[in-house]
């Protein structure tokens, strides 16, 4: 089959490679109907993490079920199904407590850019739909296997709750969804911090109610003359740089919460900074398998549309323009079709 695999930074390609199989009882083998570029992805494609051995890459997909294991009852062959970029058994004490990107069992999907792909946990990772999907139902239900449910865990952990106030630092895929999961939880002023013309079109659409261009310390003055002078309730940080938590950390009030869910890269937060802020902290990889059943109603209902962060749409032969287009943010996330 064809499978995407990074050899170097900036070296992205397409190869044939052999077809994943069974391994253990709890697997699951899908076949790959849309899959995705994340962010995240672009560590390791603009060397800012190794890149080792040459690998495959890729842990956002939508499939149809080929075949499961002998432990695997939950889905069945010919079933569209979503799952997680962490795998999850379900059943642990930190599955069972909603942090099933924690279970005890759980593994990191990273082959998913490709045309099959093998799920470890699939009992409790993958969640079938009543129906087979119409195709333009297809890119938003992809953004729930990562960005959406990592926008939603973000406003979850900031504590957004009906008619408070949240900012979402970064304006990426991650940032846009953010702001669809504020509004959804019910915030009433929904603060967008982007300088991307294209950005905050969607984020305006996605309902963010007020634009702050400005970044570091500047944003922050920004967001406290938009929020009586204290800082926002919650503050989603989607980002992962020192300096965007610097500025979600700044622009939260006394009391208020920040999530954060960029993946941090030499971040270091100042414990007695934070001590005296009082500002509460929650963050990691988002237990998006909790918010499926949920996101995937909410996405067949219409209510809400998180697939329009995807702004170009690519064979999977052509993935390396996939992250070259986003490196030089010509696109905010790419879609791959096999
Ligand atoms: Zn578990």
């Amino acid at each position: 089959m064809r499978a995407t695999v990074i050899h170097a930074p900036g070296d992205i390609r397409v190869e044939d490679v052999p077809e994943p199989t069974i391994i253990a009882p709890t697997d699951a083998i899908i076949r790959t109907v849309v899959t995705c570029v994340c962010g995240s992805d672009l560590w390791a494609y603009r060397g800012l993490e190794p890149v080792g051995q040459p690998h495959p890459m890729g842990h956002e997909y939508v499939g149809i079920v080929e075949e499961v294991g002998s432990d695997v009852t939950s889905v069945r062959p010919g079933q569209f199904v979503i799952g997680s970029f962490a795998t999850s058994d379900n059943t642990c004490p930190n599955c069972l407590a909603g942090y099933q990107s924690n279970c005890v069992h759980r593994e990191f999907m990273s082959t998913c850019q490709a045309e099959y792909i093998r799920i470890p946990n699939a009992q409790g990772t993958l969640v079938a739909t009543d129906e087979h999907p119409a195709d333009e139902l297809l890119p938003s239900l992809l953004t729930l296997s990562d960005v959406m449910g990592t926008g939603w865990y973000a406003a979850k952990a900031a504590e957004v709750r009906p008619g408070s106030t949240a900012v979402v630092v970064g304006d990426g895929a991650v940032g846009l969804s953010g702001v669809i999961a504020a509004k959804e939880l019910g915030a009433e002023r929904i603060i967008a911090m982007s300088r991307h013309a294209d950005r905050q079109k969607l984020a305006l659409e996605f309902g963010a109610t007020d634009l702050v261009t400005e970044r570091g310390e500047e944003g922050v003055a920004h967001v406290r003359e938009l929020t009586g002078g204290v800082g926002a309730d919650s503050v989603l940080e989607c980002v992962g740089t020192q300096e965007s938590m610097r500025q979600a950390l700044h622009s939260t009030r006394p009391g208020g919460n920040v999530g954060f869910v960029g993946v941090p890269h030499d971040v270091a937060i100042d414990g007695q900074e934070l001590f005296f802020s009082h500002v509460g902290l929650r963050g990691g990889p988002a237990p998006v398998r909790a918010y499926l059943p949920d996101l995937i109603q909410r996405v067949f209902d219409g209510r809400i549309n998180p697939g329009k962060v995807f702004d170009l749409t690519l064979p999977l032969e052509q993935v390396a323009e996939g992250y070259k287009a986003m490196d030089e943010r010509r696109a905010i996330k790419t879609l791959l079709t096999p």
